[in-house]
C-alpha cells in the first residue's frame, strides 16, 4: 500500500470506500497504511418481475449505502472531517434513470444480470451492427450492457421518451447514482471504467458515441459527465455525515479490483473466484481488440492516462463447487472440496466439462453441455471434485491464453482473489497449469481497496500506486511434458462436450 504522503494532512485519518455490490452494500474504511479500520454491510432485496428478469429499487441501493456508511464510521470512532475523501465501487451496467430535478428514479434499477433486451440485440446484430460496436466500444452485442437497458426504459415507462427529450431525465450506472445522491443533485458523472460498460461510449475517442445514441434513439442530455477514476466528484451534503467529504474516485466494481490488486503494468492480470470467475488483464495505454470474443474495457483513467484491459469471464466458477455440495452432495461444505481433492494423487483420468450453460471463450458455444469423461470403475467422489476443481482452472487458463495472444504480451503473475481463492488445491493447480506464479493478496477485500487507492491518490492520502502485501504465492510444481499432457486432456474432453451438440 502506498505510504502516507508526506507534508499531507494529518487531520485526515482514513479513505472511505463504498462497495456497491450485486446483492449487498458494504462500506470499509481503509487506514493510511490501507488496512482495514472496519466495515458494515446491509444485503437488499433482488427483485425479479418475470423468468429472466432482475431488478434492484434505485432508493434502496441508495439508502442501504448511506446507512452501511454511517455505520462504519460510527463503529470506528472517526470524526467525518477525519475521511479523507470517499471511493466507490460498483456493480457495472446496472442502468437506472431518474427526474433531474426531483432525483426520483423513474422505475426500477435493471440489473446487469436482466435478460428483458436480449431479443433487441437480436436485432442490432442482424443489422450488421457486430463489428462497428465492437471497434466503437470494445464489447459484444449483449443484454448484460447498459445501452439496450436504457433504451427499454425510454419505450416502455409512459412517459419517460417525451420527459427525456425535454432533458429532464438522467441516465446512470450505480456509481453516477450514488455520486447523484450523495452530492444532492449537483454533480452527474460517471467514471471512464464505468462508461465503457454502456455500449454507448467510444473507447478510442473517449466519448459518448453518436452514431450509437441516435441508433438507439438515446438523447445525449441524459448520458453523465464522464470524468477520470481518480479525482474529483463533489463533496457529500453536510446533512449526510455532519459534514462533507469529497468524493474522489470511482471505478465499476472488477476495474477496482484490477487496481486493488496492484496491477498497474501491461501484462498484469487478476482473477476473481467467486461464483463466477472474472479476469482482467491489463494491456496497457492502447486498446487491444480481441480476436477470441474477450472484451476490450477501460481499466481506469488516472493522472491524464486512460488504461486499457482485456476481460473475460466464466459462469462455472464457485458455481461448480456449489453444485457438487448441493445437487451431486458429494461435499457438505465448499472447503471441503479441498481435502476431498488432496486425499488422492490425481483425477484417475477423469475430465469435468462444466458446460452447464455452453461454452465461453475461446470456444463460444452455447449448445455445449456438461460432460464428465474418462471414467473407470476406480473414479471415486474425490476424483470428481478433483477434476471439477482442474476445471475451473483449465477455464481461467483458456482465458488468459487467448488474452495473451490478442495482446502479444505474455502474463506476469496472476493475482487472485473472491470465495474460492481461499482454496489451496485450486490454486497450486492454476499456478501449475500456467506454469506461472499465482499470487494472493493479505487483503483479499481488492474491490473496495482499488476504490480507496483511486480516492487515497486524488486527495493525497496516499503516495503512489497501491501495492499489495503477498499473503501466500503458489509456484508452478509440474513440468512443460505433465502440462501439456494435462492441456491436450482436457481439450480432448471440450471436444466430447462440443460433440454432444452435433446430431
Ligand atoms: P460471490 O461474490 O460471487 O458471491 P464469493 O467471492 O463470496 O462469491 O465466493 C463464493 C463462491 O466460492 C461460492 O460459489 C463457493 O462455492 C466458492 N467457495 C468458497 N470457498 C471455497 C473453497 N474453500 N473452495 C472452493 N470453493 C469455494
Amino acid at each position: 500500500m502506498g505510504k502516507e504522503k508526506a507534508g499531507s494532512d494529518m487531520t485526515k485519518k482514513c479513505v472511505m470506500a463504498l462497495d456497491a455490490g450485486t446483492t449487498s452494500s458494504r462500506c470499509i474504511l481503509f487506514d493510511a497504511k490501507g488496512d482495514v479500520i472496519c466495515s458494515a454491510q446491509k444485503e437488499f432485496m433482488q427483485i425479479y418481475p418475470k423468468p429472466g428478469w432482475v431488478e434492484h429499487d434505485a432508493n434502496t441501493i441508495f439508502d442501504t449505502q448511506l446507512e452501511v456508511a454511517r455505520e462504519a464510521l460510527a463503529a470506528s470512532g472517526l470524526k467525518p472531517s477525519e475521511v479523507a475523501a470517499i471511493g466507490i465501487a460498483n456493480q457495472r451496467e446496472t442502468t437506472i434513470v431518474w427526474d433531474r430535478a426531483t432525483g426520483e428514479p423513474v422505475s426500477n434499477a435493471i440489473v446487469w444480470q436482466c435478460r428483458r433486451t436480449a431479443e433487441y440485440c437480436d436485432e442490432l446484430k442482424a443489422r450488421g451492427l457486430t463489428e462497428p460496436i465492437k471497434k466503437k466500444t470494445g464489447l459484444v452485442i449483449d443484454a448484460y450492457f447498459s445501452a439496450t437497458k436504457l433504451r427499454w426504459i425510454l419505450e416502455n415507462i409512459p412517459g419517460v421518451r417525451e420527459r427525456a427529450e425535454r432533458a429532464e431525465l438522467c441516465f446512470g450506472t450505480v456509481e453516477t447514482w450514488l455520486i447523484y445522491k450523495l452530492t444532492g443533485g449537483r454533480v452527474h458523472a460517471s467514471d471512464y471504467s464505468n462508461a465503457s460498460r454502456t455500449m454507448l461510449f467510444n473507447i478510442n475517442t473517449l466519448d459518448w458515441d453518436d452514431e450509437i445514441l441516435k441508433e438507439m434513439s438515446i438523447p445525449r442530455s441524459m448520458l453523465p459527465e464522464v470524468r477520470p477514476s481518480s479525482g474529483s466528484f463533489g463533496e457529500t451534503l453536510p446533512e449526510f455525515f455532519g459534514e462533507s467529504i469529497p468524493i474522489m474516485g470511482a471505478a465499476g466494481d472488477q476495474q477496482a479490483a484490477l487496481f486493488g490488486q496492484g496491477c498497474f503494468e501491461k501484462g498484469d492480470a487478476k482473477t476473481t473466484y467467486g461464483t463466477g470467475c472474472f479476469i482482467l488483464m491489463n494491456t496497457g495505454e492502447k486498446p487491444v481488440f480481441s480476436e477470441h470474443g474477450m472484451l476490450t474495457t477501460i481499466a481506469w483513467g488516472v493522472d491524464g492516462r486512460i488504461s486499457y484491459a482485456l476481460e473475460g469471464s466464466i459462469f462455472m466458477g464457485g458455481a461448480l463447487v456449489q453444485w457438487l455440495r448441493d445437487e451431486l452432495k458429494i461435499i457438505s461444505t465448499a472447503p471441503e472440496s479441498e481435502s476431498l481433492a488432496l486425499s488422492v494423487s490425481d483425477t484417475n483420468g477423469c475430465y469435468v466439462v462444466p458446460a452447464f450453460t455452453g461454452l465461453g471463450a475461446p470456444y463460444w458455444n452455447p449448445y455445449a453441455r456438461g460432460m464428465i469423461v474418462g471414467l473407470t470403475r476406480g473414479c471415486s467422489s474425490a476424483h470428481i471434485v478433483r477434476a471439477s476443481l482442474d476445471a475451473i482452472c483449465y477455464q481461467v487458463l483458456d482465458a488468459l491464453s487467448a488474452m495473451e495472444k490478442d495482446a502479444g504480451i505474455p502474463l506476469s503473475g496472476l493475482r487472485v482473489d473472491g470465495g474460492a481463492s481461499d482454496n489451496n488445491y485450486l490454486m497450486q493447480t492454476q499456478s501449475d497449469l500456467l506454469g506461472t506464479d499465482v499470487l494472493r493478496p493479505a487483503c483479499v477485500e481488492t474491490t473496495a481497496l482499488g476504490a480507496a487507492s483511486l480516492a487515497g491518490l486524488a486527495c493525497g492520502f496516499y503516495e503512489g500506486h497501491a501495492k499489495q502485501n503477498i499473503a501466500a504465492r503458489f509456484t508452478p510444481r509440474i513440468g512443460e511434458i505433465e502440462r501439456a499432457e494435462r492441456l491436450n486432456g482436457w481439450r480432448r474432453a471440450v471436444r466430447c462436450a462440443v460433440a454432444w451438440t452435433e446430431s
